[in-house]
């Protein structure tokens, strides 16, 4: 691994080696992987990365693995689709989304799953684990069975039915807490003291985190090595929205960016679990844990480890924060489907309702070139818009039938 100094604490900057560690001895701040930006800068090029895979490997330069082949399913380099009828809606001008629902196990998650299992692998672990709120269940399933590693992955015991099915069909252990994501959490914190196993987002976080980088990357590449003005980014933990906003600043450390990028980053969460947006809302640094209540369950993080870094992050870029409610949730699912014919999950839900709100509130302005992140796919939450959609019309199999149901004058000849 040419380019990575060591780890780095993010509070204190003490430096640590190469390790399955995440936290600083010295003050129990969290750890991030320092990088060789120089030496990055001397190898990697646009000409370079074009030539890559069609995944995040493509910048695998600026990841922190050595393993070749890593654990890859082929996440990443998902479409960045511009959004004019959703923009049109909204009042504002040039909006993209950034569709993540196309990656192997369909979340974003999968990012991050192949970088913490490519690290497992070069550690020497021989079993994977996390804590999730669904999706990074999902992808460390699929992730570990494609590596031959075997799995354990804790899960709040009232996950959507679709969450459990596409994680246990991968044929790992699937185990259901009855408890929400901050008690799965505590047990997996406890678990990852006592058995050498890669927890994703515990021991092998520092790793994991990096993994979300790639979002940024891709941004900034599919639009022609420029950065957006604004980007709204969905909030459980706070990793996601933290890791994309230093992902810009990044490409233009290393050369990839002419000019130092001014991205505006704002924050969406659901009211029932919003524990940032409301310390953003209250202008306060104080974030306090509360127990998550809100169909938007991948977002549902009651006490999020990064909430203190998105929020700075939101400060000091100036952008915003909403809370939407779990109407708005739904309401924003079916919005970004009839407008740009993408089915995202409730957390995509939560992402264009902050986006509309956002925009109501002249924070988000029509003058700004705009990204959302759409992170997970609506096959997974099907539940949230199961009693609002169905058939427009069942009829007879008689053209009476239709006609009658369908007024033949309003249709093109
Ligand atoms: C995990 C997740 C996020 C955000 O995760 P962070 O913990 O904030 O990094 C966003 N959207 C979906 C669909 C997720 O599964
Ligand atoms: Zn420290």
């Amino acid at each position: 691994m040419p380019y990575v100094l060591g780890l780095r604490c993010r509070e204190c900057a003490r430096e640590y080696e190469i390790a399955p560690i995440f936290t600083c001895e010295w003050c129990f701040g969290p750890l991030e992987v320092a990088y060789d930006y120089e030496a990055i800068s001397g190898a990697i090029s646009r000409e370079k990365i074009a030539a890559g895979p069609a995944s995040i490997w493509r910048y695998s330069d600026l990841l922190p693995v050595e393993r070749n082949p890593a654990v890859d399913l082929g996440a990443g380099f998902t479409p960045l689709v511009r959004a004019d009828r959703l923009a049109s809606e909204l009042g504002l001008g040039e909006v993209w989304i950034k569709n993540d629902t196309l990656n192997p196990t369909n979340s974003f998650k999968d990012r991050v799953t192949s970088v913490a299992l490519s690290k497992a692998l070069e550690f020497g672990f021989k079993t994977a684990a996390c804590a999730s709120t669904g999706n990074l269940a999902n992808s460390v399933a699929a992730h570990a069975a494609h590596a031959g590693l075997r799995s354990f992955v804790f899960i709040p015991a009232n996950l959507e039915q679709g969450k459990i099915i596409t994680t246990a069909v991968y044929g790992g252990n699937v185990v259901a807490i009855d408890g929400n994501y901050d008690d799965v959490n505590r047990l997996c914190a406890e678990l990852a003291g006592m058995y050498p196993w890669a927890f994703v987002n515990v021991n092998v976080r520092t790793f994991y985190a990096e993994g979300s980088r790639t979002l940024a990357f891709e941004t900034a590449e599919q639009l022609g090595w420029e950065t957006p003005d604004h980007v709204v980014v969905p909030v459980a933990s706070g990793s996601l929205l933290t890791k994309i906003r230093k992902g810009f600043g990044e490409l233009h450390t290393v050369g990839l960016l002419d000019e130092e990028p001014k991205v505006r980053v704002s924050g969406a969460q659901a009211l029932g679990c919003s524990p940032v947006a409301a310390a953003w809302l209250n202008d306060t640094e104080n974030i306090k844990p509360v127990k998550p209540s809100t169909i938007a369950k991948s977002l549902a993080i009651g006490n999020p480890a990064d909430g203190y870094f998105a929020l700075d992050a939101v400060r000091q870029t100036g952008g915003g924060f909403a809370a939407v409610t779990d109407e708005e949730i739904v309401d924003g699912m079916r919005l970004l489907a009839r407008t740009e014919g993408i089915f995202a999950e409730t957390a995509g839900g939560v992402t264009i309702a902050t986006l509309r709100r956002l925009a109501d509130q002249g924070v988000v302005r029509p003058d700004e070139r705009v990204v959302a992140y759409i992170t997970g796919h609506g096959l997974k939450t099907l539940d949230a818009v199961a009693d609002q959609v169905g058939p427009t019309a069942t009829i007879p199999a008689s053209l009476d039938a239709f006609h009658a149901a369908f007024d033949p004058s309003t249709f093109d000849q």
